[in-house]
């Protein structure tokens, strides 16, 4: 069982690493918590290791590890939202069932992971609750799920539930220093929280994360007129401000100076008037002139 290629979450490696070890395999699991960390993996990881013809699960040598990593297994199939849509539907419940009953070709078991479960339809909920009462002895389904509110507890009652936690910081920024890059700052490592997913997303509009440092830092600048010169950035990030307000809260705070922490919860309050529809360029003038006359105070009083 090859779980030392995944970060974080030791605990979670434990329970299933000493599973599979005991040969003690449920038939229906949910692995839930929040996106982004890893939780996939550890389902196809476990999946492997359960249909693995070795002692050793996931050996990596056998037929059924070869064919596995070959994306090639017949008696393993993950269930997945088709593209462009929002759900898992009924129809993609049905198909799993169908195959189900067959017995497993290679392997003793055969394993079906439900990706984004939470999503599933209510009828596509219903429909794989006959076969979560009644799995064919052979049978073992992980879902995989964010959002617990969206399961209905009829699915939930017949899973064993794995959480998994956030990764830390330091985590996280191992994992994406040896996959992604080594050019991450500790602001964006904190805004991730914890998600591998959201650290991409943040990745990608890496520019722009870089210039609300920059404002930031600047905002101790004595020349007001320049302070809002160089926070075009805000000016123009209408449609996702809040996030970029929010990481600018992360910024202050990270600074650990209690001019910069008194700076929050002026933020917060344009936050809240942004979402009242306030005027927009107002309202970060208003923020910008506050802050800077917050990190300011001493000059402004001398
Ligand atoms: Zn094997």
């Amino acid at each position: 069982m090859n779980f030392e290629k995944i970060i974080g979450n030791e605990k979670v490696k434990e329970i299933l690493q000493k599973a599979l070890k005991n040969n003690n395999i449920l038939h229906s699991y949910i692995f839930m918590g929040i996106s982004g960390i890893g939780k996939k993996l550890f389902a196809e990881e476990f999946a492997k290791g359960i249909l693995c013809m070795s002692e050793d699960r996931a050996c990596g040598n056998c037929k059924s590890c070869m064919e596995f990593e070959s994306n090639n297994h017949p008696d393993f199939m993950e269930i997945l939202q088709q593209e462009d849509a929002k759900n898992i539907k009924i129809e993609q419940i049905r198909f799993m069932q169908e195959k189900i009953v067959e017995k497993p070709i290679i392997s003793n078991k055969k394993v079906y992971i439900i990706d984004d479960a939470d999503t599933m339809t209510t009828e596509a909920q219903n429909c794989l609750l006959k076969t979560l009462e009644e799995p064919p002895e052979y049978a073992v389904i992980i879902l995989i799920a964010s959002n617990e509110s969206k399961l209905l507890n009829t699915i939930k009652s017949r899973c064993t539930k794995i959480s998994f936690e956030m990764l830390s910081d330091e985590n996280l920024k191992s994992y994406i220093h040896e996959n992604i890059t080594k050019d991450i700052t500790p602001n964006m490592i904190s805004m991730c929280a914890g998600s591998i997913e959201k650290a991409k997303t943040i990745l990608e509009k890496k520019s722009v994360y870089e210039s609300l440092e920059e404002i930031v830092n600047k905002i101790d600048s004595k020349d007001l007129i320049e302070v809002l010169n160089n926070a075009e950035i805000l000016y123009k990030s209408k449609d996702n401000i809040q996030e970029l307000l929010d990481y600018i809260n992360i910024i202050l705070y990270n600074k650990k100076e209690l001019k910069y922490i008194n700076c929050i919860p002026i933020v917060e309050e344009v936050k809240r008037r942004l979402l009242q529809n306030s005027n927009y360029d107002m309202s970060i003038d208003g923020l910008l002139i506050r802050m800077w006359e917050e990190v300011n105070e001493e000059y402004n009083r001398g």
